[in-house]
């Protein structure tokens, strides 16, 4: 199969400082702080960075309102810090949403017991949330269903809509600070000789060349498959560090009355539940199904789909939702620590870092756990694990992360100008690519082709697949139309696109007839697998129930 695979120099017998395995939102933040230390750092991903857990998550980045319940005041207290500094730090991909509370007369938290959780939550950000305004509430209020009593509190969180993009940025800036970087490339098992861990073997699974290499530390961030990679390298833990815990998606068009806020609501089992603006479309999750099979082939199950309808159905009868309207639903496996006995609900979902020098393996270190949202400050804990001195960053100023919209549209009348692009396509581009949209504007000047939309129901252009391919490791097809510039989890995504967008995008690079198919093959292979379509059993008319 021809790929547009930049040459990756052989590694075999190289030393690195640290081995990172797994290039997820954990890998890569504790790639770019090792990197940025001066240590000599390889990151290895067996697929593409951002393909697991990081890309089917819910996409919030938020304090964690719900750890409140569980007294994890310490964990809250970490994600607020956190998301502010995404907010400041990453505006162009990290933003303020308001997120709407609904409580009705069947809910099982009581409102007493929310205004006082939301009040401990705008302490800990330093800061009053914006209110959303009077208009928007009645609307809301009016799209819910008119048999219950709601009362509806309102704060502010964050949302990433596209975690593959913040990975990305945090990729190219490992590799920038002198990390070396693989995707394709699976750690077969970690090397371990005299009750020391001292190297991997990996396989390339493009050239499926097997290589060697040496690490000073190996860092087990292959979130859930963290367990396998121990079984490969025949460490033995006590028990499994990991209780897989399954949560699914679906993701709907934007349907009348459906709320610019995200809603947190309770389900008819009292599990809480989001209904989001995400993508131009609506996106509901999600569920908890114990779930130990290979992480790479988790899947919504008929039944949690259904569950998800009908909770969105519920929430807005008048919008009459069905199945019909799903788009695709999707699922990945919460990588939380083991805790047999405990509802999947009430497991922590602080991180910790396994020391495996009890088992025999010194210097590897898994790392289980984490969310989005604490993925930098995990990254630092585990670099001041190994001996990495870093500083906590300086204290931030707090505040909303819009304070840049005066610069960022300025930037976009710019990058419209230098790329001759249309506003829609910079802003777009801004977006996804912040600073480096201007680069990439540049380059689009260059022909029609590069400045060419990826598919015709996009804004976003060939020259940044391009500068996907060239610069982010985008190996495959699927690397780059599912996580570097995403357009395929778009609202009108669908095979014609996938034909389409290759075709273009085979013109610029020079595909033969055979690559294009190859490429199109695999992609297609890739999206139905993780975007998947309900199957005919689903109770079509949730809403009629
Ligand atoms: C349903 C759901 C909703 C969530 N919602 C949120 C949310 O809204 N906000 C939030 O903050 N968090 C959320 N999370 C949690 C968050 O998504 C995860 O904690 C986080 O993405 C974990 O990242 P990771 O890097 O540890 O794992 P992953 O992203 O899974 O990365 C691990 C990587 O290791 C690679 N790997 C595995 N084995 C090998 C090997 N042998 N060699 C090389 N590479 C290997 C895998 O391919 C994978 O890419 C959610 C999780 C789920 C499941």
């Amino acid at each position: 199969m021809s790929l547009a695979v930049k040459p990756r120099p052989p590694l075999e017998g190289q030393h690195f400082h640290v081995v990172i395995i797994g290039g997820g939102i954990n890998g890569v933040a504790v790639a770019r702080e090792c990197a940025r230390a001066g240590k000599r750092t390889l990151l290895v991903e067996q697929n593409d960075f951002a393909s697991g857990v990081t890309s089917r998550s819910t996409r919030i980045i938020h304090g964690g309102l719900r750890y409140l319940e569980h007294g994890e005041i310490g964990l809250v207290r970490e994600s607020v810090r956190e998301r502010e500094r995404l907010l400041r730090e990453r505006s162009h991909l990290v933003h303020p949403i308001h997120f709407l509370l609904l409580l009705n007369e069947q809910s099982q938290r009581s409102a007493m017991k929310v205004r006082a959780g939301l009040w401990l939550y705008e302490r800990f950000a330093k800061r009053k949330s914006a209110g959303l305004s009077e208009m928007e509430l009645k609307r809301v209020e009016r799209a819910l269903d008119a048999g219950h009593q709601w009362s509806i509190f309102n704060y502010e969180d964050a949302q990433c809509e596209f975690p593959e993009r913040l990975v990305a940025e945090w990729m190219m800036e490992a590799a920038a600070a002198g990390a070396v970087i693989r995707n394709h490339c699976e750690v077969v098992a970690v090397d371990i000789a005299q009750g020391r861990a001292r190297g991997v073997l990996l396989r390339d699974r493009i050239s499926g060349k097997d290589e060697r290499v040496e690490g000073g530390w190996i860092l087990n961030c292959s979130g859930p498959w963290a367990d396998r990679v121990c079984q490969r390298s025949a460490v033995r833990t006590s028990k499994p560090l990991l209780g897989g815990v399954r949560g699914s998606h679906i993701v709907l068009p934007r349907f009348s009355g459906a709320p610019t806020a995200a809603v947190y609501a309770e389900a008819s089992d009292s599990r809480p539940v989001f209904v989001l603006p995400w993508n131009e479309q609506v996106l509901v999750g999600t569920t908890e199904v114990s779930d130990t099979g290979d992480p790479a082939k988790a899947a919504p199950s008929s039944e949690e789909i259904e569950y998800l309808l009908r909770t969105a159905a519920r929430l807005f009868p008048k919008a009459k939702i069905s199945a019909h309207d799903i788009k695709y639903a999707f699922a990945g496996v919460r990588p939380l620590p083991n805790s047999p006995g405990n509802a999947a609900s009430s497991v922590s979902r602080r991180h910790f870092l396994h020391d495996h020098t009890p088992e025999g393996a010194a210097r590897l270190i898994s790392v289980i756990g984490g969310k989005l949202t604490t993925a930098a400050s995990l990254a630092r804990e585990c670099a001041r694990k190994i001996g990495i001195p870093v500083q906590e960053p300086t204290t931030i100023a707090m505040g909303s992360g819009s304070s840049l919209d005066p610069m960022f549209d300025h930037a976009i009348l710019d990058i419209a100008r230098a790329g001759s692009v249309s506003e829609e396509t910079a802003r777009g581009m801004m977006e996804w690519h912040g600073p480096r949209a201007m680069d990439i504007a540049r380059m689009a000047l260059v022909s029609a082709e590069l400045r060419a939309p990826i598919c015709p129901h996009t804004s976003h252009i060939v020259a940044e697949v391009v500068e996907a391919y060239r610069q982010e490791f985008a190996v495959t097809l699927g690397d780059v139309l599912l996580r570097r510039t995403p357009v395929a989890l778009g609202a009108c995504w669908s095979e014609s696109c996938s034909r389409e967008a290759a075709a273009r995008i085979g013109a610029v690079l020079g595909w033969n007839e055979q690559a294009l198919g190859a490429n199109l093959e695999s992609f297609e292979m890739e999206r139905t697998a993780f975007l998947k379509k309900p199957s005919r059993g689903i109770a079509l008319e949730a809403a009629a129930d």
